[in-house]
C-alpha cells in the first residue's frame, strides 16, 4: 500500500475516532458513536499492517490473542466493576509505551544527529516516564478497586516532598540520558523508569477509595498521553492523534466528575479523602427524626393516587439489577396517565453514565430521562419519589451541613417532592460513608429489602389492584 493511501487511511480513522467521541457524549447516539470508534480501529490496524515492512506473523497472533482475551473480558465483567477493568487496560497502555521507549532507544532508525536526536530522546525520556507512572499507579488502582489493596490513602510524612523529589531527579537524569552516544544512555533511562514506576505507586496509594474513579479517568488521561508519545517516537500520527483524543477527553472528563463530587481536582490528585465504602456511617451532623418503613402495598397504593412520579436511580439498583422491572412499574403508571421520569444524577451509581446505560438495557425511552439539571426544580410540584438504591446523590446535609465531607456537592433535591419512598437493604452509608438526613425526613418512608425484590414486590401489588 502507497504511503499517500495509509495517510488517508489514518486519515480516516482520525475524523471516525473524534466522530466516535462525539457520537458519546449523548445516549441516543452513543451505539453509532461506538460503531465508529471500531471502524476507526480497523482502519488504524490495517494501515499499520500495511507499512510494517516485516513480523506480520507476530502482529496477527497479538491481535487474535488480544482480541480473544478483550472479547472475554467484555463479555464478563459487570457494569459495577467496569472502573476495575478500565484500570487495568490503562495499565498495558503505560507498560506498551515502556516498552516502545525502550525499544525505539535500542534499536533507533536510521541515525540521527544534533537537535533531531535531541528532540528523539526528549520524546523517548517523556513516553517512558509517563508510561511507567501510569502503569504503576494503574495497578495499585485496579488493586484498590477490587479490595486486594486497602482503600485507606497512605498519607506518608512529607510526601509531597518526596513527589516532587523524584519528578526533579527523573528530569535531572535528562541530562546525561541525551548526551550520552549511541545507545550508553541506557541506565539513565532506567533509573528514571524506576523512580517513576515509585511514583506511580505512591501517587495513587495516597489516595482514597472514594476518589478512585476519578483516578482511573485521570490514569485514562495520562495514558493517552503516553500514547501520544510513543505516537511522536515512532513517527506514528495517528498514535498521536488518538493519544491527544484521549489525554484531552479522560482529563475532561475528570474535571466534569470532580465537579459533580464538589472535589477539586488538585484535592483528588494529592489528596487523601475517601473512606472504606459501606463503613459504618462517620462524619457530619447527627440526624434527627423517626425513621418511618413502609411495605410494597403501602408503595404501589401511593404510586396509583400520584399524577407524577420521578425515579432516582443509584449504585443499589445497579447492585440488585432492578432496572427491568422498575421500567415495567413505570409503564404501567404512564399507561394510566401518570407522568413518570428518570432523575440522574452525574455521579450516580459508580462511573459517568453508569445509570444511563442500565435504563437504556431495559429500554426505558430516552425523553422521560433528565439529567439532574433538567429536573431538580420539578421535585417540588411531583407527587412521589421513588429513591432506588441511592443514597449520597440525595443528601441534603450537602446543601444544609457544613460540617458534611459533601458539603457543596449538587444532589437531587428530592426531599422537595409531597412524598419520598426509600428502597435500600438497611441504614448503612453510600460512598462517601456518611449518615443521610433523608431518611429521617417527616415525608419520607423507607422500603426495605433488595432493590429488585422490593420492585417485583410492588409490581406484583400494582397488578392485584388495577386487576
Ligand atoms: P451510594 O453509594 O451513595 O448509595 C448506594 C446505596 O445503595 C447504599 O446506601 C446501599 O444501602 C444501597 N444498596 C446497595 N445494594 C443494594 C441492593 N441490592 N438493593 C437496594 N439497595 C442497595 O450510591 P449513589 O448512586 O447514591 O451515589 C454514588 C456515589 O458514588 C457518590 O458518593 C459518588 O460521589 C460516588 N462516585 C460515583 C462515581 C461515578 O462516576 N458515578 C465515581 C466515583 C464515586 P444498603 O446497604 O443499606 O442497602
Amino acid at each position: 500500500m502507497s504511503a499517500g493511501l495509509v495517510t488517508g487511511l489514518y486519515l480516516v480513522a482520525g475524523i471516525l475516532f473524534i466522530r466516535s467521541l462525539g457520537g458519546l457524549s449523548r445516549q441516543d447516539t452513543a451505539q453509532r458513536g461506538n460503531l465508529y470508534g471500531m471502524i476507526g480501529m480497523l482502519l488504524a490496524v490495517v494501515g499499520t499492517a500495511a507499512i510494517i515492512a516485516g513480523g506480520h506473523g507476530v502482529l496477527t497472533a497479538a491481535l487474535v490473542g488480544g482480541g480473544l482475551v478483550g472479547a472475554v473480558l467484555a463479555q464478563r465483567v459487570g457494569m459495577t466493576s467496569m472502573p476495575e477493568l478500565v484500570a487495568i487496560l490503562h495499565s498495558f497502555v503505560g507498560l506498551a509505551a515502556v516498552l516502545v521507549g525502550f525499544a525505539a532507544y535500542l534499536s533507533p532508525e536510521g541515525s540521527l544527529s544534533g537537535a533531531a536526536k535531541t528532540i528523539h530522546e526528549v520524546e523517548i525520556f517523556l513516553g517512558v516516564l509517563v508510561g511507567a507512572v501510569t502503569f504503576t499507579g494503574s495497578v495499585v488502582a485496579f488493586g484498590k478497586l477490587r479490595g486486594s489493596i486497602s482503600s485507606k490513602p497512605l498519607l506518608l510524612p512529607a510526601r509531597h516532598l518526596a513527589n516532587a523529589t523524584m519528578v526533579a531527579v527523573s528530569f535531572v537524569l535528562l541530562v546525561p540520558f541525551i548526551q550520552a552516544p549511541g545507545a550508553s544512555g541506557l541506565w539513565a533511562l532506567g533509573v528514571m523508569t524506576a523512580i517513576a514506576a515509585v511514583l506511580g505507586v505512591h501517587l495513587v496509594m495516597a489516595i482514597g477509595g472514594a476518589d478512585m474513579p476519578v483516578v482511573v479517568s485521570l490514569l485514562n488521561s495520562y495514558s493517552g498521553w503516553a500514547a501520544a508519545a510513543a505516537g511522536f517516537m515512532l513517527e506514528n500520527d495517528l498514535l498521536i492523534i488518538t493519544g491527544a483524543l484521549v489525554g484531552s477527553s479522560g482529563a475532561i472528563l475528570s474535571i466534569i466528575m470532580c465537579r459533580a463530587m464538589n472535589r477539586s481536582i488538585l484535592s483528588v490528585v494529592f489528596g487523601g479523602f475517601g473512606t472504606a465504602e459501606g463503613a459504618a456511617p462517620a462524619a457530619g451532623a447527627k440526624p434527627q427524626g423517626e425513621v418511618r418503613s413502609t411495605d410494597t402495598k403501602g408503595v404501589a397504593k401511593l404510586l396509583l393516587e400520584s399524577k407524577s412520579v420521578i425515579v432516582v436511580p443509584g449504585y443499589g439498583m445497579a447492585v440488585a439489577q432492578a432496572q427491568h422491572p422498575l421500567y415495567e412499574v413505570a409503564t404501567i403508571l404512564r399507561k394510566r396517565g401518570t407522568t413518570v421520569r428518570f432523575a440522574i444524577h452525574p455521579v450516580a451509581g459508580r462511573l459517568p453514565g453508569h445509570m444511563n446505560v442500565l435504563l437504556a438495557e431495559a429500554k426505558v425511552p430516552y425523553d422521560i430521562v433528565l439529567e439532574m439539571d433538567e429536573i431538580n426544580q420539578d421535585f417540588p410540584t411531583t407527587d412521589v419519589v421513588l429513591v432506588m438504591g441511592a443514597n449520597d446523590i440525595v443528601n441534603p446535609s450537602a446543601q444544609d451541613d457544613v460540617s458534611s465531607p459533601i458539603y457543596g456537592m449538587p444532589v437531587l433535591e428530592v426531599w422537595k417532592s409531597k412524598a419520598v419512598i426509600v428502597t435500600k437493604r438497611g441504614m448503612a452509608a453510600g460512598y462517601a460513608g456518611i449518615e443521610n438526613p433523608l431518611f429521617f425526613h417527616e415525608r419520607t418512608q423507607m422500603l426495605f429489602g433488595d432493590a429488585k425484590k422490593s420492585v417485583d414486590g410492588i409490581l406484583t401489588e400494582l397488578k392485584a389492584e388495577i386487576g
